[in-house]
């Protein structure tokens, strides 16, 4: 697999490179060169496959040589443990549960494949990769728990005191052995700008082998297509040969995997980008003009983005064509009493709970339906977190549903730490250059 930048198609570097690069220094994304067509019959029979098995043709179809077979399958059934679900809620609509991973939440699937993929690049003797994230919630819990135990790895989560839901807490501080999260008197920018400032200090670059594991990195975008493929299999099995998916989007790296997926040759019908009222992308649709702004918070706090990182990614799938990508891709904005209003319908319809994230997803499944009542096809909205995860949401009758899952239960009675450290760099550069090894 070769790469080149979305700001420079002459260059071609390797996977190994991009994975640890994260980002080319002409501030575009990596994209592979190449998108290979899936063998029509792997799609045809689809359904006969497992959700690793199917991980391992679309991941050996898109790198090739990079890592042998065997090592490949491997990894991705270390990576790729736990279910992702299409839970059937009627007729024709579904509701994909991608939060059966260790931090409740779709991010597993990216967080703990990269994990593997850079811990296999590392070779034996290579110094200690220190990875550095800050968090407001969601990502630092994948990526704690994605590199956890992974050899020769260390990561360190910088994330704002108080501003994270309690659970997400417990995800970042019961780890131990090669995790440590260190909880900043400040904001989640703060702790962003934290991190940039390490990736710029010259002394800790010369020390330390830094890597930022964000949402950007191209082995994350890559697991994420597992599941559009694997829940196709699933609807295949229930008679239906094409479908449309809703995504809750936010940098839009799970929906830009989407498209990678249907670019690969998986039949779909539709995507439709489900955001909350941090509409830059709602807003390009429709008017043509892309304009991001500063994020707003909202219920649906991980998809509160106003400059969605991952969006170039998906313009340079589609060459830029913005007809040809409105053929495929729709989108609707929702604000926080519709969030809400979408909860209780869920409730109401199908006694399901859903987090807000997920019922943005849902609600524009309805809008679209509305707006398309010729359009038959099965409908699977993506569930990215589960409820638990935003107690705070929910109306009480509905809070009282959500069943806490065991992998919660287990680190309510682990012993939990957290460092603690102001907002300012010297501060955090010291901590850093004490605790070399
Ligand atoms: C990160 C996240 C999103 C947004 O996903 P993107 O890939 O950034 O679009 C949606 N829901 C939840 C629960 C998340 O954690």
């Amino acid at each position: 697999m070769k790469l080149y930048s979305t700001n420079n198609k002459n260059l071609r570097i390797s996977f190994k490179e991009a994975v640890f690069n994260s980002m080319p220094q002409d501030k575009g994304l990596y994209m592979p060169v190449e998108i290979p067509q899936l063998d029509p019959d792997f799609i045809k029979n689809i359904e006969q496959y497992s959700l690793p098995e199917i991980a391992y043709k679309v991941a050996s179809a898109l790198l090739r040589d990079e890592i042998p077979d065997e090592d490949l399958k491997a990894l991705i059934e270390d990576a790729i443990n736990f279910e992702a679900p299409a839970l059937k809620l009627d007729e024709d609509t579904y509701v994909l549960e991608l939060f059966h991973g260790p931090s409740l939440a779709f991010k597993d699937f990216g967080a703990r494949f990269m994990s593997r993929v850079m811990a296999y690049f590392l070779k034996d003797g290579e110094q200690l990769l220190d990875v550095l994230v800050a968090t407001s919630g969601d990502t630092g819990g994948a990526v704690a728990l994605g590199f956890l135990g992974v050899p020769n790895t260390r990561v360190t989560i910088l994330y704002p005191e108080g501003k994270v839901s309690p659970i997400q807490e417990l995800q970042l501080t019961t780890n131990g052995q090669n995790i440590r999260a260190i909880e900043v008197k400040g904001t989640f920018d703060d702790c962003q700008a934290l991190v940039k400032q390490a990736f710029a200090d010259e002394e800790l670059n010369a020390k330390f082998r830094l890597t930022s594991a964000n949402s950007i990195n191209i082995s994350r975008l890559i697991p994420q297509t597992f599941y559009y493929f694997n829940t196709f299999a699933q609807l295949k099995k229930q008679g239906f040969d094409e479908v449309i998916f809703s995504v809750p989007s936010g940098n839009f790296g799970n929906i830009g995997a989407g498209l990678l997926a249907y670019k690969l040759g998986l039949p779909v019908k539709k995507f439709i980008a489900a955001t909350n009222i941090n509409d830059t992308v709602p807003r390009f649709l429709e008017s043509g003009i892309y304009e991001t702004k500063p994020s707003t918070q909202t219920y649906s706090n991980a998809m509160d983005v106003g400059a969605p990182s991952n969006w170039i990614r998906i313009m340079d799938l589609f060459n830029q064509d913005v007809e040809a990508l409105k053929k495929v891709v729709t989108s609707y904005r929702f604000n926080d009493e519709e969030t809400l209003a979408g909860i209780i319908d869920i409730d109401v319809k199908f006694d399901y709970v859903a987090c807000p994230h997920t019922a943005i997803a849902y609600l524009a499944i309805e809008k679209y339906r509305k707006e398309k009542p010729e359009d038959k096809s099965a409908a699977v909205f993506l569930s990215t977190a589960h409820a638990c995860k935003f107690p705070d949401i929910f109306p009480s009758d509905i809070a009282a549903k959500i069943e806490i899952p065991e992998q919660v239960k287990a680190l309510e009675s682990k012993s939990h730490h957290a460092d603690k450290l102001g907002v300012d760099f010297e501060g955090f550069k010291n901590y850093l250059l004490s605790r070399v090894n």
